[in-house]
């Protein structure tokens, strides 16, 4: 064995030889003519991914952070109202976010391992005129997916702009952007996406691009303003060359590469393949006594899976084995429960094999633990839900 370990955490994931080859050819000049067709090419590919064909895609150096603060830079103005629908971790960051831009910010946290149900959140928007809405599409904290379906309807019935954070969804789970009305879809490349971390992606929609072009006053964050990348973008999506910063060359050549083996599989076979090896993963910790941390299955995600540890097994040596066995896996996340679950990324490239391995890495590990159960159940589950 060459010592390689399987990367099953939310991101950074494992990536496709091809994506990773592009990383490595010589780096062009930005205003390359190769160069120029793939970042055009890359951009048109992002709107049929996000199934968002009118809406205007956005690549920029970053992490997703920075794709929220992107959208939060242009969309707020002084005294905007926001509310945040926060279902764990991110939830709170896109709150600080808001908050710099000079929102005036209302919170609906859901209870652990839940959402916050939809007649909060539309009593809450029947209160006051927000301007926008933020909500976790899943929640990498807590495993938890949240509808986007009923966050469009509400968006649409209250006038109310809705931003979606997909850093842990997009191209994983399954989002119709345009059709559900969502009007910004973000995400960052090391995730779902199957790219190595450093691009912050984003879609907007025509009604968020009017929004921000009838701002009172102007971006108060020069980077992440749409008038320096609106520009760009428009002139490799026309094929042309343009410069404001210089792009991340071997990274969107990259993104162009995934992007075009995401579209080569087709968007429904990508949403359903997500939700088999979800499934099939779920069920496998289930059939070994473990609980998962969302607590119905129409709300559990099917990018992760946030899963607790079972009573009198301590979570560092647990996951010290499963490494040791050749996967790694994630701590959690969620501040007040933190020592008491981990967290499993299955999306992107990952394929049937690559679930089983870590179903047997950690079915192992639970047995090296002393944990008491049938031994080989869960492997047999997985298998019997992927064959
Ligand atoms: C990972 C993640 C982020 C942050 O992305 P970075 O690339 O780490 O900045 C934001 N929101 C969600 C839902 C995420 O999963």
């Amino acid at each position: 064995m060459k010592g390689r370990k399987l990367l099953m955490i939310p991101g950074p994931i494992e990536f496709d030889p091809a994506v990773l080859q592009a990383m490595s050819i010589p780096t062009t000049s930005h205003v390359a003519p190769n160069f120029i067709a793939s970042f055009g090419h890359a951009l048109d590919m992002m709107k049929e991914v996000w199934l968002c064909p009118s809406g205007q895609a956005f690549v920029v150096a970053g992490s997703g952070t920075l794709a929220m603060d992107i959208a939060a830079a242009n969309l707020i103005e002084p005294g905007d109202k926001a509310l945040v629908v926060s279902t764990g971790y991110f939830g709170e960051r896109y709150a600080d976010i808001l908050g710099r831009y000079g929102a005036e910010i209302d919170i609906l946290r859901a209870d652990v391992g839940e959402i916050v149900p939809l007649e909060t959140i539309e009593a809450k928007l029947q209160q006051k005129n927000y301007k926008l809405l933020t909500f976790t599409h899943v929640d990498t904290s807590t495993g938890v997916l949240n509808d986007p379906r009923p966050f469009g309807e509400l968006g649409k019935k209250y006038d109310v702009l809705t931003i979606l954070d997909g850093v842990c969804s997009v191209a994983g789970e399954e989002i119709r952007q345009e059709e559900w009305n969502i009007d910004v879809a973000l995400t960052a490349s090391q995730k779902a996406v199957g790219v190595p971390p450093g691009l912050a992606l984003l879609v907007a929609s025509p009604k968020a691009m009017d929004t921000w072009k009838n701002r009172k006053y102007p971006v108060p964050n020069y980077y992440a303003d749409f008038k320096n990348w609106l520009p760009i973008m428009e002139a490799y999506q026309s094929r042309k060359p343009s410069y404001f910063g210089t792009p991340p060359v071997n990274l969107i050549l990259a993104l162009e590469t995934s992007l075009q083996l995401i579209l080569n599989d087709g968007m429904e076979f990508r949403f359903a393949k997500h939700r088999k090896l979800a499934k099939a993963f779920r069920e496998s910790m289930q059939a070994m006594g473990l609980e998962l941390f969302p607590q119905r299955n129409e709300i559990a995600a099917n990018t992760l899976s946030a899963v607790y540890y079972p009573k009198g097994i301590d979570g560092n040596s647990f996951r010290k084995e499963i490494n040791r066995q050749g996967v790694i896996v994630a701590g959690g996340l969620l501040k007040e429960k933190k020592t008491e679950y981990f967290r499993v990324g299955h999306m992107g490239e990952i394929n049937q094999n690559d679930l089983v391995s870590t179903v047997s890495a950690i079915e192992n590990a639970l047995k090296s633990c002393g944990h008491s159960f049938e031994f080989g159940i869960g492997i047999k589950t997985a298998l019997e839900l992927l064959s």
